[in-house]
C-alpha cells in the first residue's frame, strides 16, 4: 500500500483556517518573495501552480491565491501522528517524506478485511486522528500502488488486482513510472514512447540506461518495504531561508534538529550510538563530523551534547552556513535501555523525555519544551527555513 496525504501542507492550513476551505491556497511565504512554492491547495493547482515554482510565477497565474508562510513544526508533528497510525496497522511502515509512506499490509487481512477495506480503515483512522484527506494505492508492488495512490487523488483508493497490472499501467503516461523525469520523457517521446505499455514493450537492448524504468514497465518490482526497524539513519536538516554565520542561532537550530531526531527515536523504540554533525556553507562546501557514543542513546540531550561538541570544533569566525543537518546513525532496537540507566540520572531524565514526548503528541510543540529553546521560536518562525527529514533503509 501506498498512502499520501492530499496536498498536506495546504491542506493543514485549510484545516485550521475555514477562511481557507474551497480557496487556492499556496504554502511558501508571501506572493512578492524569492522563495518557492512548498505545496498548493488542489484549488490553485487548477491554475497550474506546482511545488517548487516560483512564488511570483505562483502569483502571476493565480492572482488570488491566499498566501501562507508554512508552519514546519506543525506539519512535521502532525507526520508523527500518522506515521503513527501507519504503524498502528502494520509494523512495515517505510517513511518516502514527511506525508507518504509504503506500508506492507500482507497478513492484515485476518484483522482488517480485504485490501480495500484495509485501505478504508487507514483512511478513515487518519482522518479520525488528524482530520486530514490521504489517498491510497494498494497493488502487489510498491511501483504500482505508488502510481495507484497517484490515480486516486484527491481523496480517494485504487486497487489494482493480482494479474492485472499491465492492463492498469499500458495506457498510463510514461512520466508516472519511477525514475522517468522531464528528460527522459522527452527522449522516450522522440523514439514514438508515450505511454508505459509503450515503454514496456521497447527493447531494453536499444536504451540501456532505461532498463530499470522499463522493467517497472512491465510491472516487475520485487523491492520490499523497507521498514525503520532496519532503518541505519534518523536524521533531519534545515535549509536557512538566509545563509547566516550567526552561531547562537545555528546552535538553537541544532537543538531543535536534536529534539526532533530524539522524539523520533523514542516514537519508534530505537537508539542510535553514532550521531553527525553536517554543516554546509555558504559555498555549498559541505563537511559532516561524527561522534560514537559510550552507550547508545534516544535521548535528546545526548544527541545536543554530542552535536554541540562537534559544532565547537569546526567553528570558525569567518564561516558563513546554509545548512546544518543532525543525524543519528548505529540504529538499534531499544534493547539497550539498561545501559543507559547506568548513566546517573538517566532514571529521572527518561520519564521527563517521555512525559513530554506525550504531551507534544497531543497538545503540539508550542505548548511544552525545554527552557533553552524559549525565546528562539518567534525567531526561528521569522526565519524561513526548509525541513528535511531523513529516514535512510
Ligand atoms: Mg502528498
Amino acid at each position: 500500500m501506498h498512502a499520501d496525504m492530499d496536498a498536506f501542507y495546504a491542506s493543514v492550513e485549510q484545516r485550521d483556517n475555514p477562511a481557507l476551505r474551497g480557496r487556492p491556497v499556496i504554502v511558501g511565504g508571501p506572493r512578492d518573495a524569492r522563495g518557492v512554492v512548498t505545496a498548493a491547495s488542489y484549488e490553485a493547482r487548477a491554475y497550474g501552480v506546482r511545488a517548487a515554482m516560483p512564488l511570483r510565477q505562483a502569483a502571476g497565474l493565480c492572482p488570488d491565491a491566499e498566501f501562507v508562510p508554512g508552519r514546519m513544526r506543525l506539519y512535521s508533528d502532525v507526520s508523527l501522528e500518522v506515521m503513527r497510525i501507519f504503524r498502528s496497522c502494520t509494523p512495515l511502515v517505510e517513511p518516502l517524506s514527511l506525508d507518504e509512506a509504503f506500508l506492507d499490509v500482507t497478513g492484515c487481512e485476518r484483522r482488517y478485511g480485504s485490501p480495500g477495506e484495509i485501505a478504508e480503515h487507514v483512511r478513515d483512522a487518519v482522518r479520525t486522528a488528524v482530520d486530514l484527506p490521504i489517498s491510497v494505492g494498494v497493488a502487489a508492488s510498491k511501483s504500482v500502488a505508488k502510481i495507484a495512490s497517484t490515480l486516486a487523488k484527491p481523496d480517494g483508493r485504487r486497487l489494482v488486482p493480482p494479474g492485472s497490472e499491465q492492463d492498469f499501467l499500458d495506457p498510463l503516461p510514461v512520466r508516472m513510472i519511477w525514475g522517468v523525469g522531464p528528460k527522459s520523457e522527452a527522449r522516450l517521446a522522440a523514439r514514438g514512447i508515450h505511454t508505459i505499455g509503450d515503454l514496456a514493450r521497447h527493447d531494453p537492448e536499444r536504451m540501456r540506461e532505461l532498463r530499470r524504468p522499463a522493467t517497472l514497465a512491465r510491472a516487475i518490482d520485487p523491492r520490499d518495504v523497507a521498514s525503520e526497524r532496519t532503518a541505519k539513519s534518523v536524521g533531519n536538516e534545515v535549509t536557512f531561508g538566509r545563509d547566516t554565520s550567526d552561531r547562537e542561532l545555528v546552535l538553537r537550530y541544532l537543538r531543535q534538529l536534536s529534539d526532533h531526531v530524539g522524539r523520533r527515536l523514542r516514537a519508534r523504540g530505537l537508539t542510535g550510538r553514532t550521531v553527525a554533525l553536517k554543516l554546509r556553507y555558504a559555498d555549498f562546501h559541505t563537511i559532516t563530523r561524527q561522534v560514537t557514543l559510550d552507550a547508545p542513546t534516544d535521548q535528546t540531550r545526548d544527541v545536543f551534547g554530542a552535536v554541540r561538541d562537534l559544532f565547537a570544533r569546526e567553528v570558525n569566525d569567518r564561516d558563513v552556513y546554509r545548512l546544518v543537518g543532525v543525524h543519528v546513525t548505529g540504529i538499534g532496537a531499544q534493547t539497550a535501555r539498561q545501559l543507559a540507566f547506568r548513566m546517573g540520572d538517566e532514571r529521572e531524565r527518561r520519564p521527563l523525555e517521555t512525559a513530554l514526548d506525550e504531551v507534544r503528541a497531543r497538545f503540539g510543540d508550542a505548548v511544552i519544551t525545554h527552557a533553552a529553546l524559549l525565546g528562539s521560536s518567534a525567531r526561528m518562525d521569522s526565519e524561513r527555513y526548509a525541513w528535511r527529514e531523513d529516514v535512510l533503509g
